[in-house]
């Protein structure tokens, strides 16, 4: 197994300058961030990127014939050339940008409501966040067509032999989540794919989770749709992407009706701009596109795989010396993790443990992590949990593993 110290390529404190929020103290503490499941740190490039948009060439795009506004337009689609070569799309305007995630989810959802029947399914995972679940959940309403939900394992994976059983030539869509966020699990997306193309449904990969520590090949994937938000990645809130292909974001209608997305407006008919504009009605963030560029630009100069392999260890590591602390409970056991260990100690509230975690300048999540299904299933109020990023330090998982010993003794 490789460790830390035998990655010698990566110096994670070298690494820790670009990210100045790392240097604060929180309660007096150092700040040990171990909420990266939630949102990323920002490195001083990205908020470069920030400061040099609104220094040199704020302005709106796609419109202006003047310097500045032709100069936000050339960064701007840049920015999405990048993530396109990131993610290794066929086409730029099948990258659609978004405002994230759950942008991306009810675009698609609200898409298919004139594709569907009374008559169609649609499967869900029961790994999901709450962003891939509701919207589903509204859209079977709109059309009448059934949710159903492809069961877990007490170790937190999806049942495949259920999900085999689940598929019919009813099954239109597919909806799952390539990493869970409540418990890191990785989902076998191929198979879901490949089986659910099998009986002609189309599949959606919420890739939030699997951003901040793959690189997905969405041609080789062969996914029909995948979603993700830039601030995972150390990108900004409030910018993400869907990717559809080609030909199914020519079969699904425009989200919004607004400007950009039209080709001729008359009061007796607009037709629409092609793609990618179509969906892309009003003035989008244009500063956050840009700068998610020089996030993607950031990680891959680390390299996805160094940053895998030094996560990995790190999970390694916390999860080999939390299982040390008697009463203490780990929920999704995978085999496949990312590093993300959502645990609990018996009798003692997560929250409880959350706060006192929070006075050691500890940030970690407590609660149901948008993933209610999923603590029902454990039958548990929630967890705390504890999700690393490149970052993240052992000495820090040290400070984690003390903390969650102090807070145990303080509350038990
Ligand atoms: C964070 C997250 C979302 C929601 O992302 P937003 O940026 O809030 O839209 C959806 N799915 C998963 C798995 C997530 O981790």
């Amino acid at each position: 197994m490789k460790t830390a110290a035998t990655l010698g390529h990566f110096n994670v404190e070298l690494v820790r300058k670009d990210f100045p929020i790392l240097n604060r103290e929180v309660n007096g503490k150092p700040l040990v961030y171990l909420d990266n499941a939630a949102t990323s740190q920002t490195p001083t490039q990205v908020m470069n990127a920030i400061v040099d948009y609104y220094s040199n060439y704020n302005a709106n795009i796609h419109r202006g014939v003047h310097s500045l506004s032709q100069e936000a337009t050339d960064a701007y689609e840049l920015a999405r050339q990048k993530i396109q070569a990131h993610f290794n799309a066929k086409h730029s305007h099948e990258i659609i940008l978004t405002s994230g995630t759950t942008h991306g989810i009810n675009l698609v959802a609200n898409g298919f409501t004139e594709l569907l029947s009374d008559q169609d399914e649609i499967l869900v995972s029961a790994l999901e966040h709450h962003s891939n679940i509701v919207p589903w959940q509204m859209l079977c309403e709109r059309t009448g067509s059934k949710l159903k939900v492809i069961p877990m394992t007490t170790s937190g994976e999806l049942d495949m032999a259920a999900f085999d059983e689940l598929l019919s030539s009813k099954t239109k869509l597919v909806f799952v989540n390539h990493i869970s966020n409540a418990l890191g699990t990785v989902n076998p997306i191929e198979y879901i794919i490949t089986k659910s193309h099998d009986f002609g449904a189309a599949v959606l990969v919420d890739g939030a989770q699997s951003c901040p520590h793959i690189k997905p090949d969405l041609v080789k994937l062969d996914v029909d749709f995948f979603v993700m938000s830039a601030h995972k990645v150390c990108g900004p809130t409030g910018v993400g992407i869907l990717y559809g292909k080609e030909e199914w974001l020519n079969k699904l209608p425009p989200y919004q009706g607004g400007g950009e997305m039209i080709a001729e407006v008359t009061f007796e008919k607009t037709t629409y701009a092609g793609l990618p504009h179509k969906f892309e009605a009003g003035t989008p963030n244009i500063c956050g596109g840009i700068a998610f560029g020089a996030a993607l630009d950031y990680m891959n100069n680390l390299g996805f795989e160094t940053i895998n392999a030094y996560e990995q260890s790190l999970l390694n590591y916390a999860t080999e010396e939390l299982s040390k602390i008697d009463g203490l409970v780990i929920y999704g056991t995978s085999e496949h993790k990312a590093p993300v260990i959502s645990f609990n100690i018996e009798g003692i509230h997560p929250y409880d443990i959350g706060t006192l975690l929070d006075k050691m300048g500890i940030a970690v999540r407590t609660g149901h992590h948008c993933a209610q299904p999923i603590m029902s299933f454990f039958d548990i109020a929630g967890t705390v949990r504890a999700s690393f990023a490149f970052y993240n330090t052992k000495q820090e998982v040290d400070v984690l593993v003390s903390g969650v010993k102090k807070a145990k003794m303080m509350l038990s």
